[in-house]
């Protein structure tokens, strides 16, 4: 066995109230200037969290996609209220803007995650422009801490929590064949998978299923440390290039998935047989596939604002500068793909 492991310092604080250390999560900082940061839904919850907090300001106007014009405005407001540390409540979208504004400023960000996304444990920053998004990796914009507290997701919608979990299980699944994964990266991609497969069908026929929604958190943390020291490959680019189309993130993730899995099935046999044996499933493309089935989620690219006449395009694209995979990456059978995709076949 030959391989690097890197472990990224993030603190963790985890469990149901756990959003009551948010205070002194920040105090252990040396902040006490903080400027929260959410979404306009979000912008009531985190109101009600930020109790006992050193607060100077709120930006509560955080979009998908970290827009740079918005981006500007958040960090004109750390600028105007001095502030010296952000917490981000929210999804990956708000933790966008707190990695935004980290990444010009060094501020330290301490992220209350709600959704399953794993962005709060990577060091992976994006800000679009023009259509187009811009990402990197700087160890500058790694929240500090992160609170998961499964109670702050109870709210959070099923479709949008199922859509999300899945978003998840790719991160979980891609490191399992990453051409620089490594043996511990592969315990924590299956135990993820293991944890979001078996909480998502609880939180769709129970919502609010306080131990379902904790075990979701807990593959998600899974999950952001996967995709936190290990590359991509196909998957991640086919949803990067269709998020160029104006594909929303989750969704595109979860439809695209079972197919991704099924075009590298054969090239990757031990990370399918840890699939398989997270999912109790016989195979991972059709597992995968009929999970999302029982969600209840969108199936299929053309139900999400795909066009049929795009799909020879976006092969093209993720074909000329592809991440490495191990199946070739090549345009037919990945035009091929897109289309299973795009109709939502089960996969063979
Ligand atoms: P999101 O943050 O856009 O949230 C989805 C929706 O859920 C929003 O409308 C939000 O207001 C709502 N919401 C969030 N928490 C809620 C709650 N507790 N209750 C009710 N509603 C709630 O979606 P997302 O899937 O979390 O994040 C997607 C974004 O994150 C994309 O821009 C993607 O590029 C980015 N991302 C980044 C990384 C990274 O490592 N940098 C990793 C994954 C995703």
């Amino acid at each position: 066995m030959n391989f690097t492991y890197v472990s990224l310092p993030t603190r963790v604080v985890f469990g149901a109230g756990s959003i009551r250390s948010l205070a002194a999560e920040v105090e252990r900082l040396g902040a006490r200037r903080v400027l929260l940061i959410s979404t306009p839904g979000r912008a009531q919850m985190v109101r009600g969290v930020a109790q006992g907090l050193a607060v100077a300001g709120v930006f509560d106007r955080a979009v998908m996609h970290t827009p740079v014009a918005v981006v500007e405005a958040a960090r004109d407001e750390a600028r105007r209220v001095n502030a010296d540390c952000c917490v981000t409540v929210g999804g990956g979208s708000t933790i966008g803007f707190g990695k935004a504004i980290a990444l010009s400023s060094s501020l330290p960000v301490v992220a209350v995650p709600t959704t399953y996304s794993g962005s709060e444990m990577t060091t992976i920053w994006g800000v679009s422009e023009g259509g187009a998004k811009k990402t990197g990796r700087d160890p500058k914009v790694l929240p500090r801490a992160v609170i998961y507290d499964p109670e702050l997701t109870l709210g959070l919608p099923v479709a949008v929590s199922a859509a999300s979990g899945m978003n998840a299980i790719a991160h979980c699944a891609e490191a399992l064949y990453a051409h620089d994964g490594n043996p511990i990266v592969s315990l924590m991609a299956e135990e993820g998978i293991r944890a979001l497969a078996s909480a998502l069908p609880g939180i769709v026929s129970k919502p609010k299923d306080a131990e379902a929604r904790s075990e979701a958190l807990y593959g998600a943390w899974l999950a952001g440390m996967t995709i936190s020291t290990t590359s991509v490959a196909l998957h991640h680019k086919l949803c990067h290039v269709l998020g160029g189309f104006g594909l929303p993130h989750a969704e595109t993730h979860s439809i695209v998935l079972p197919h991704a899995m099924r075009y590298n099935r054969d090239a990757a046999p031990e990370a399918m047989a840890r699939i398989r044996s997270a999912l109790n499933t016989s195979d991972a493309a059709t597992g995968l596939f009929d999970l999302e089935k029982k969600l209840g989620i969108p199936m299929r690219l053309a139900d999400i604002g795909m066009k049929e006449a795009d799909l020879e395009r976006a092969a093209r694209i993720a074909v000329e500068a592809p991440y490495p995979n191990p199946r070739k990456v090549e345009y037919e059978p990945v035009l091929a793909l897109l289309r299973d995709a795009y109709e939502g076949r089960r996969p063979s």
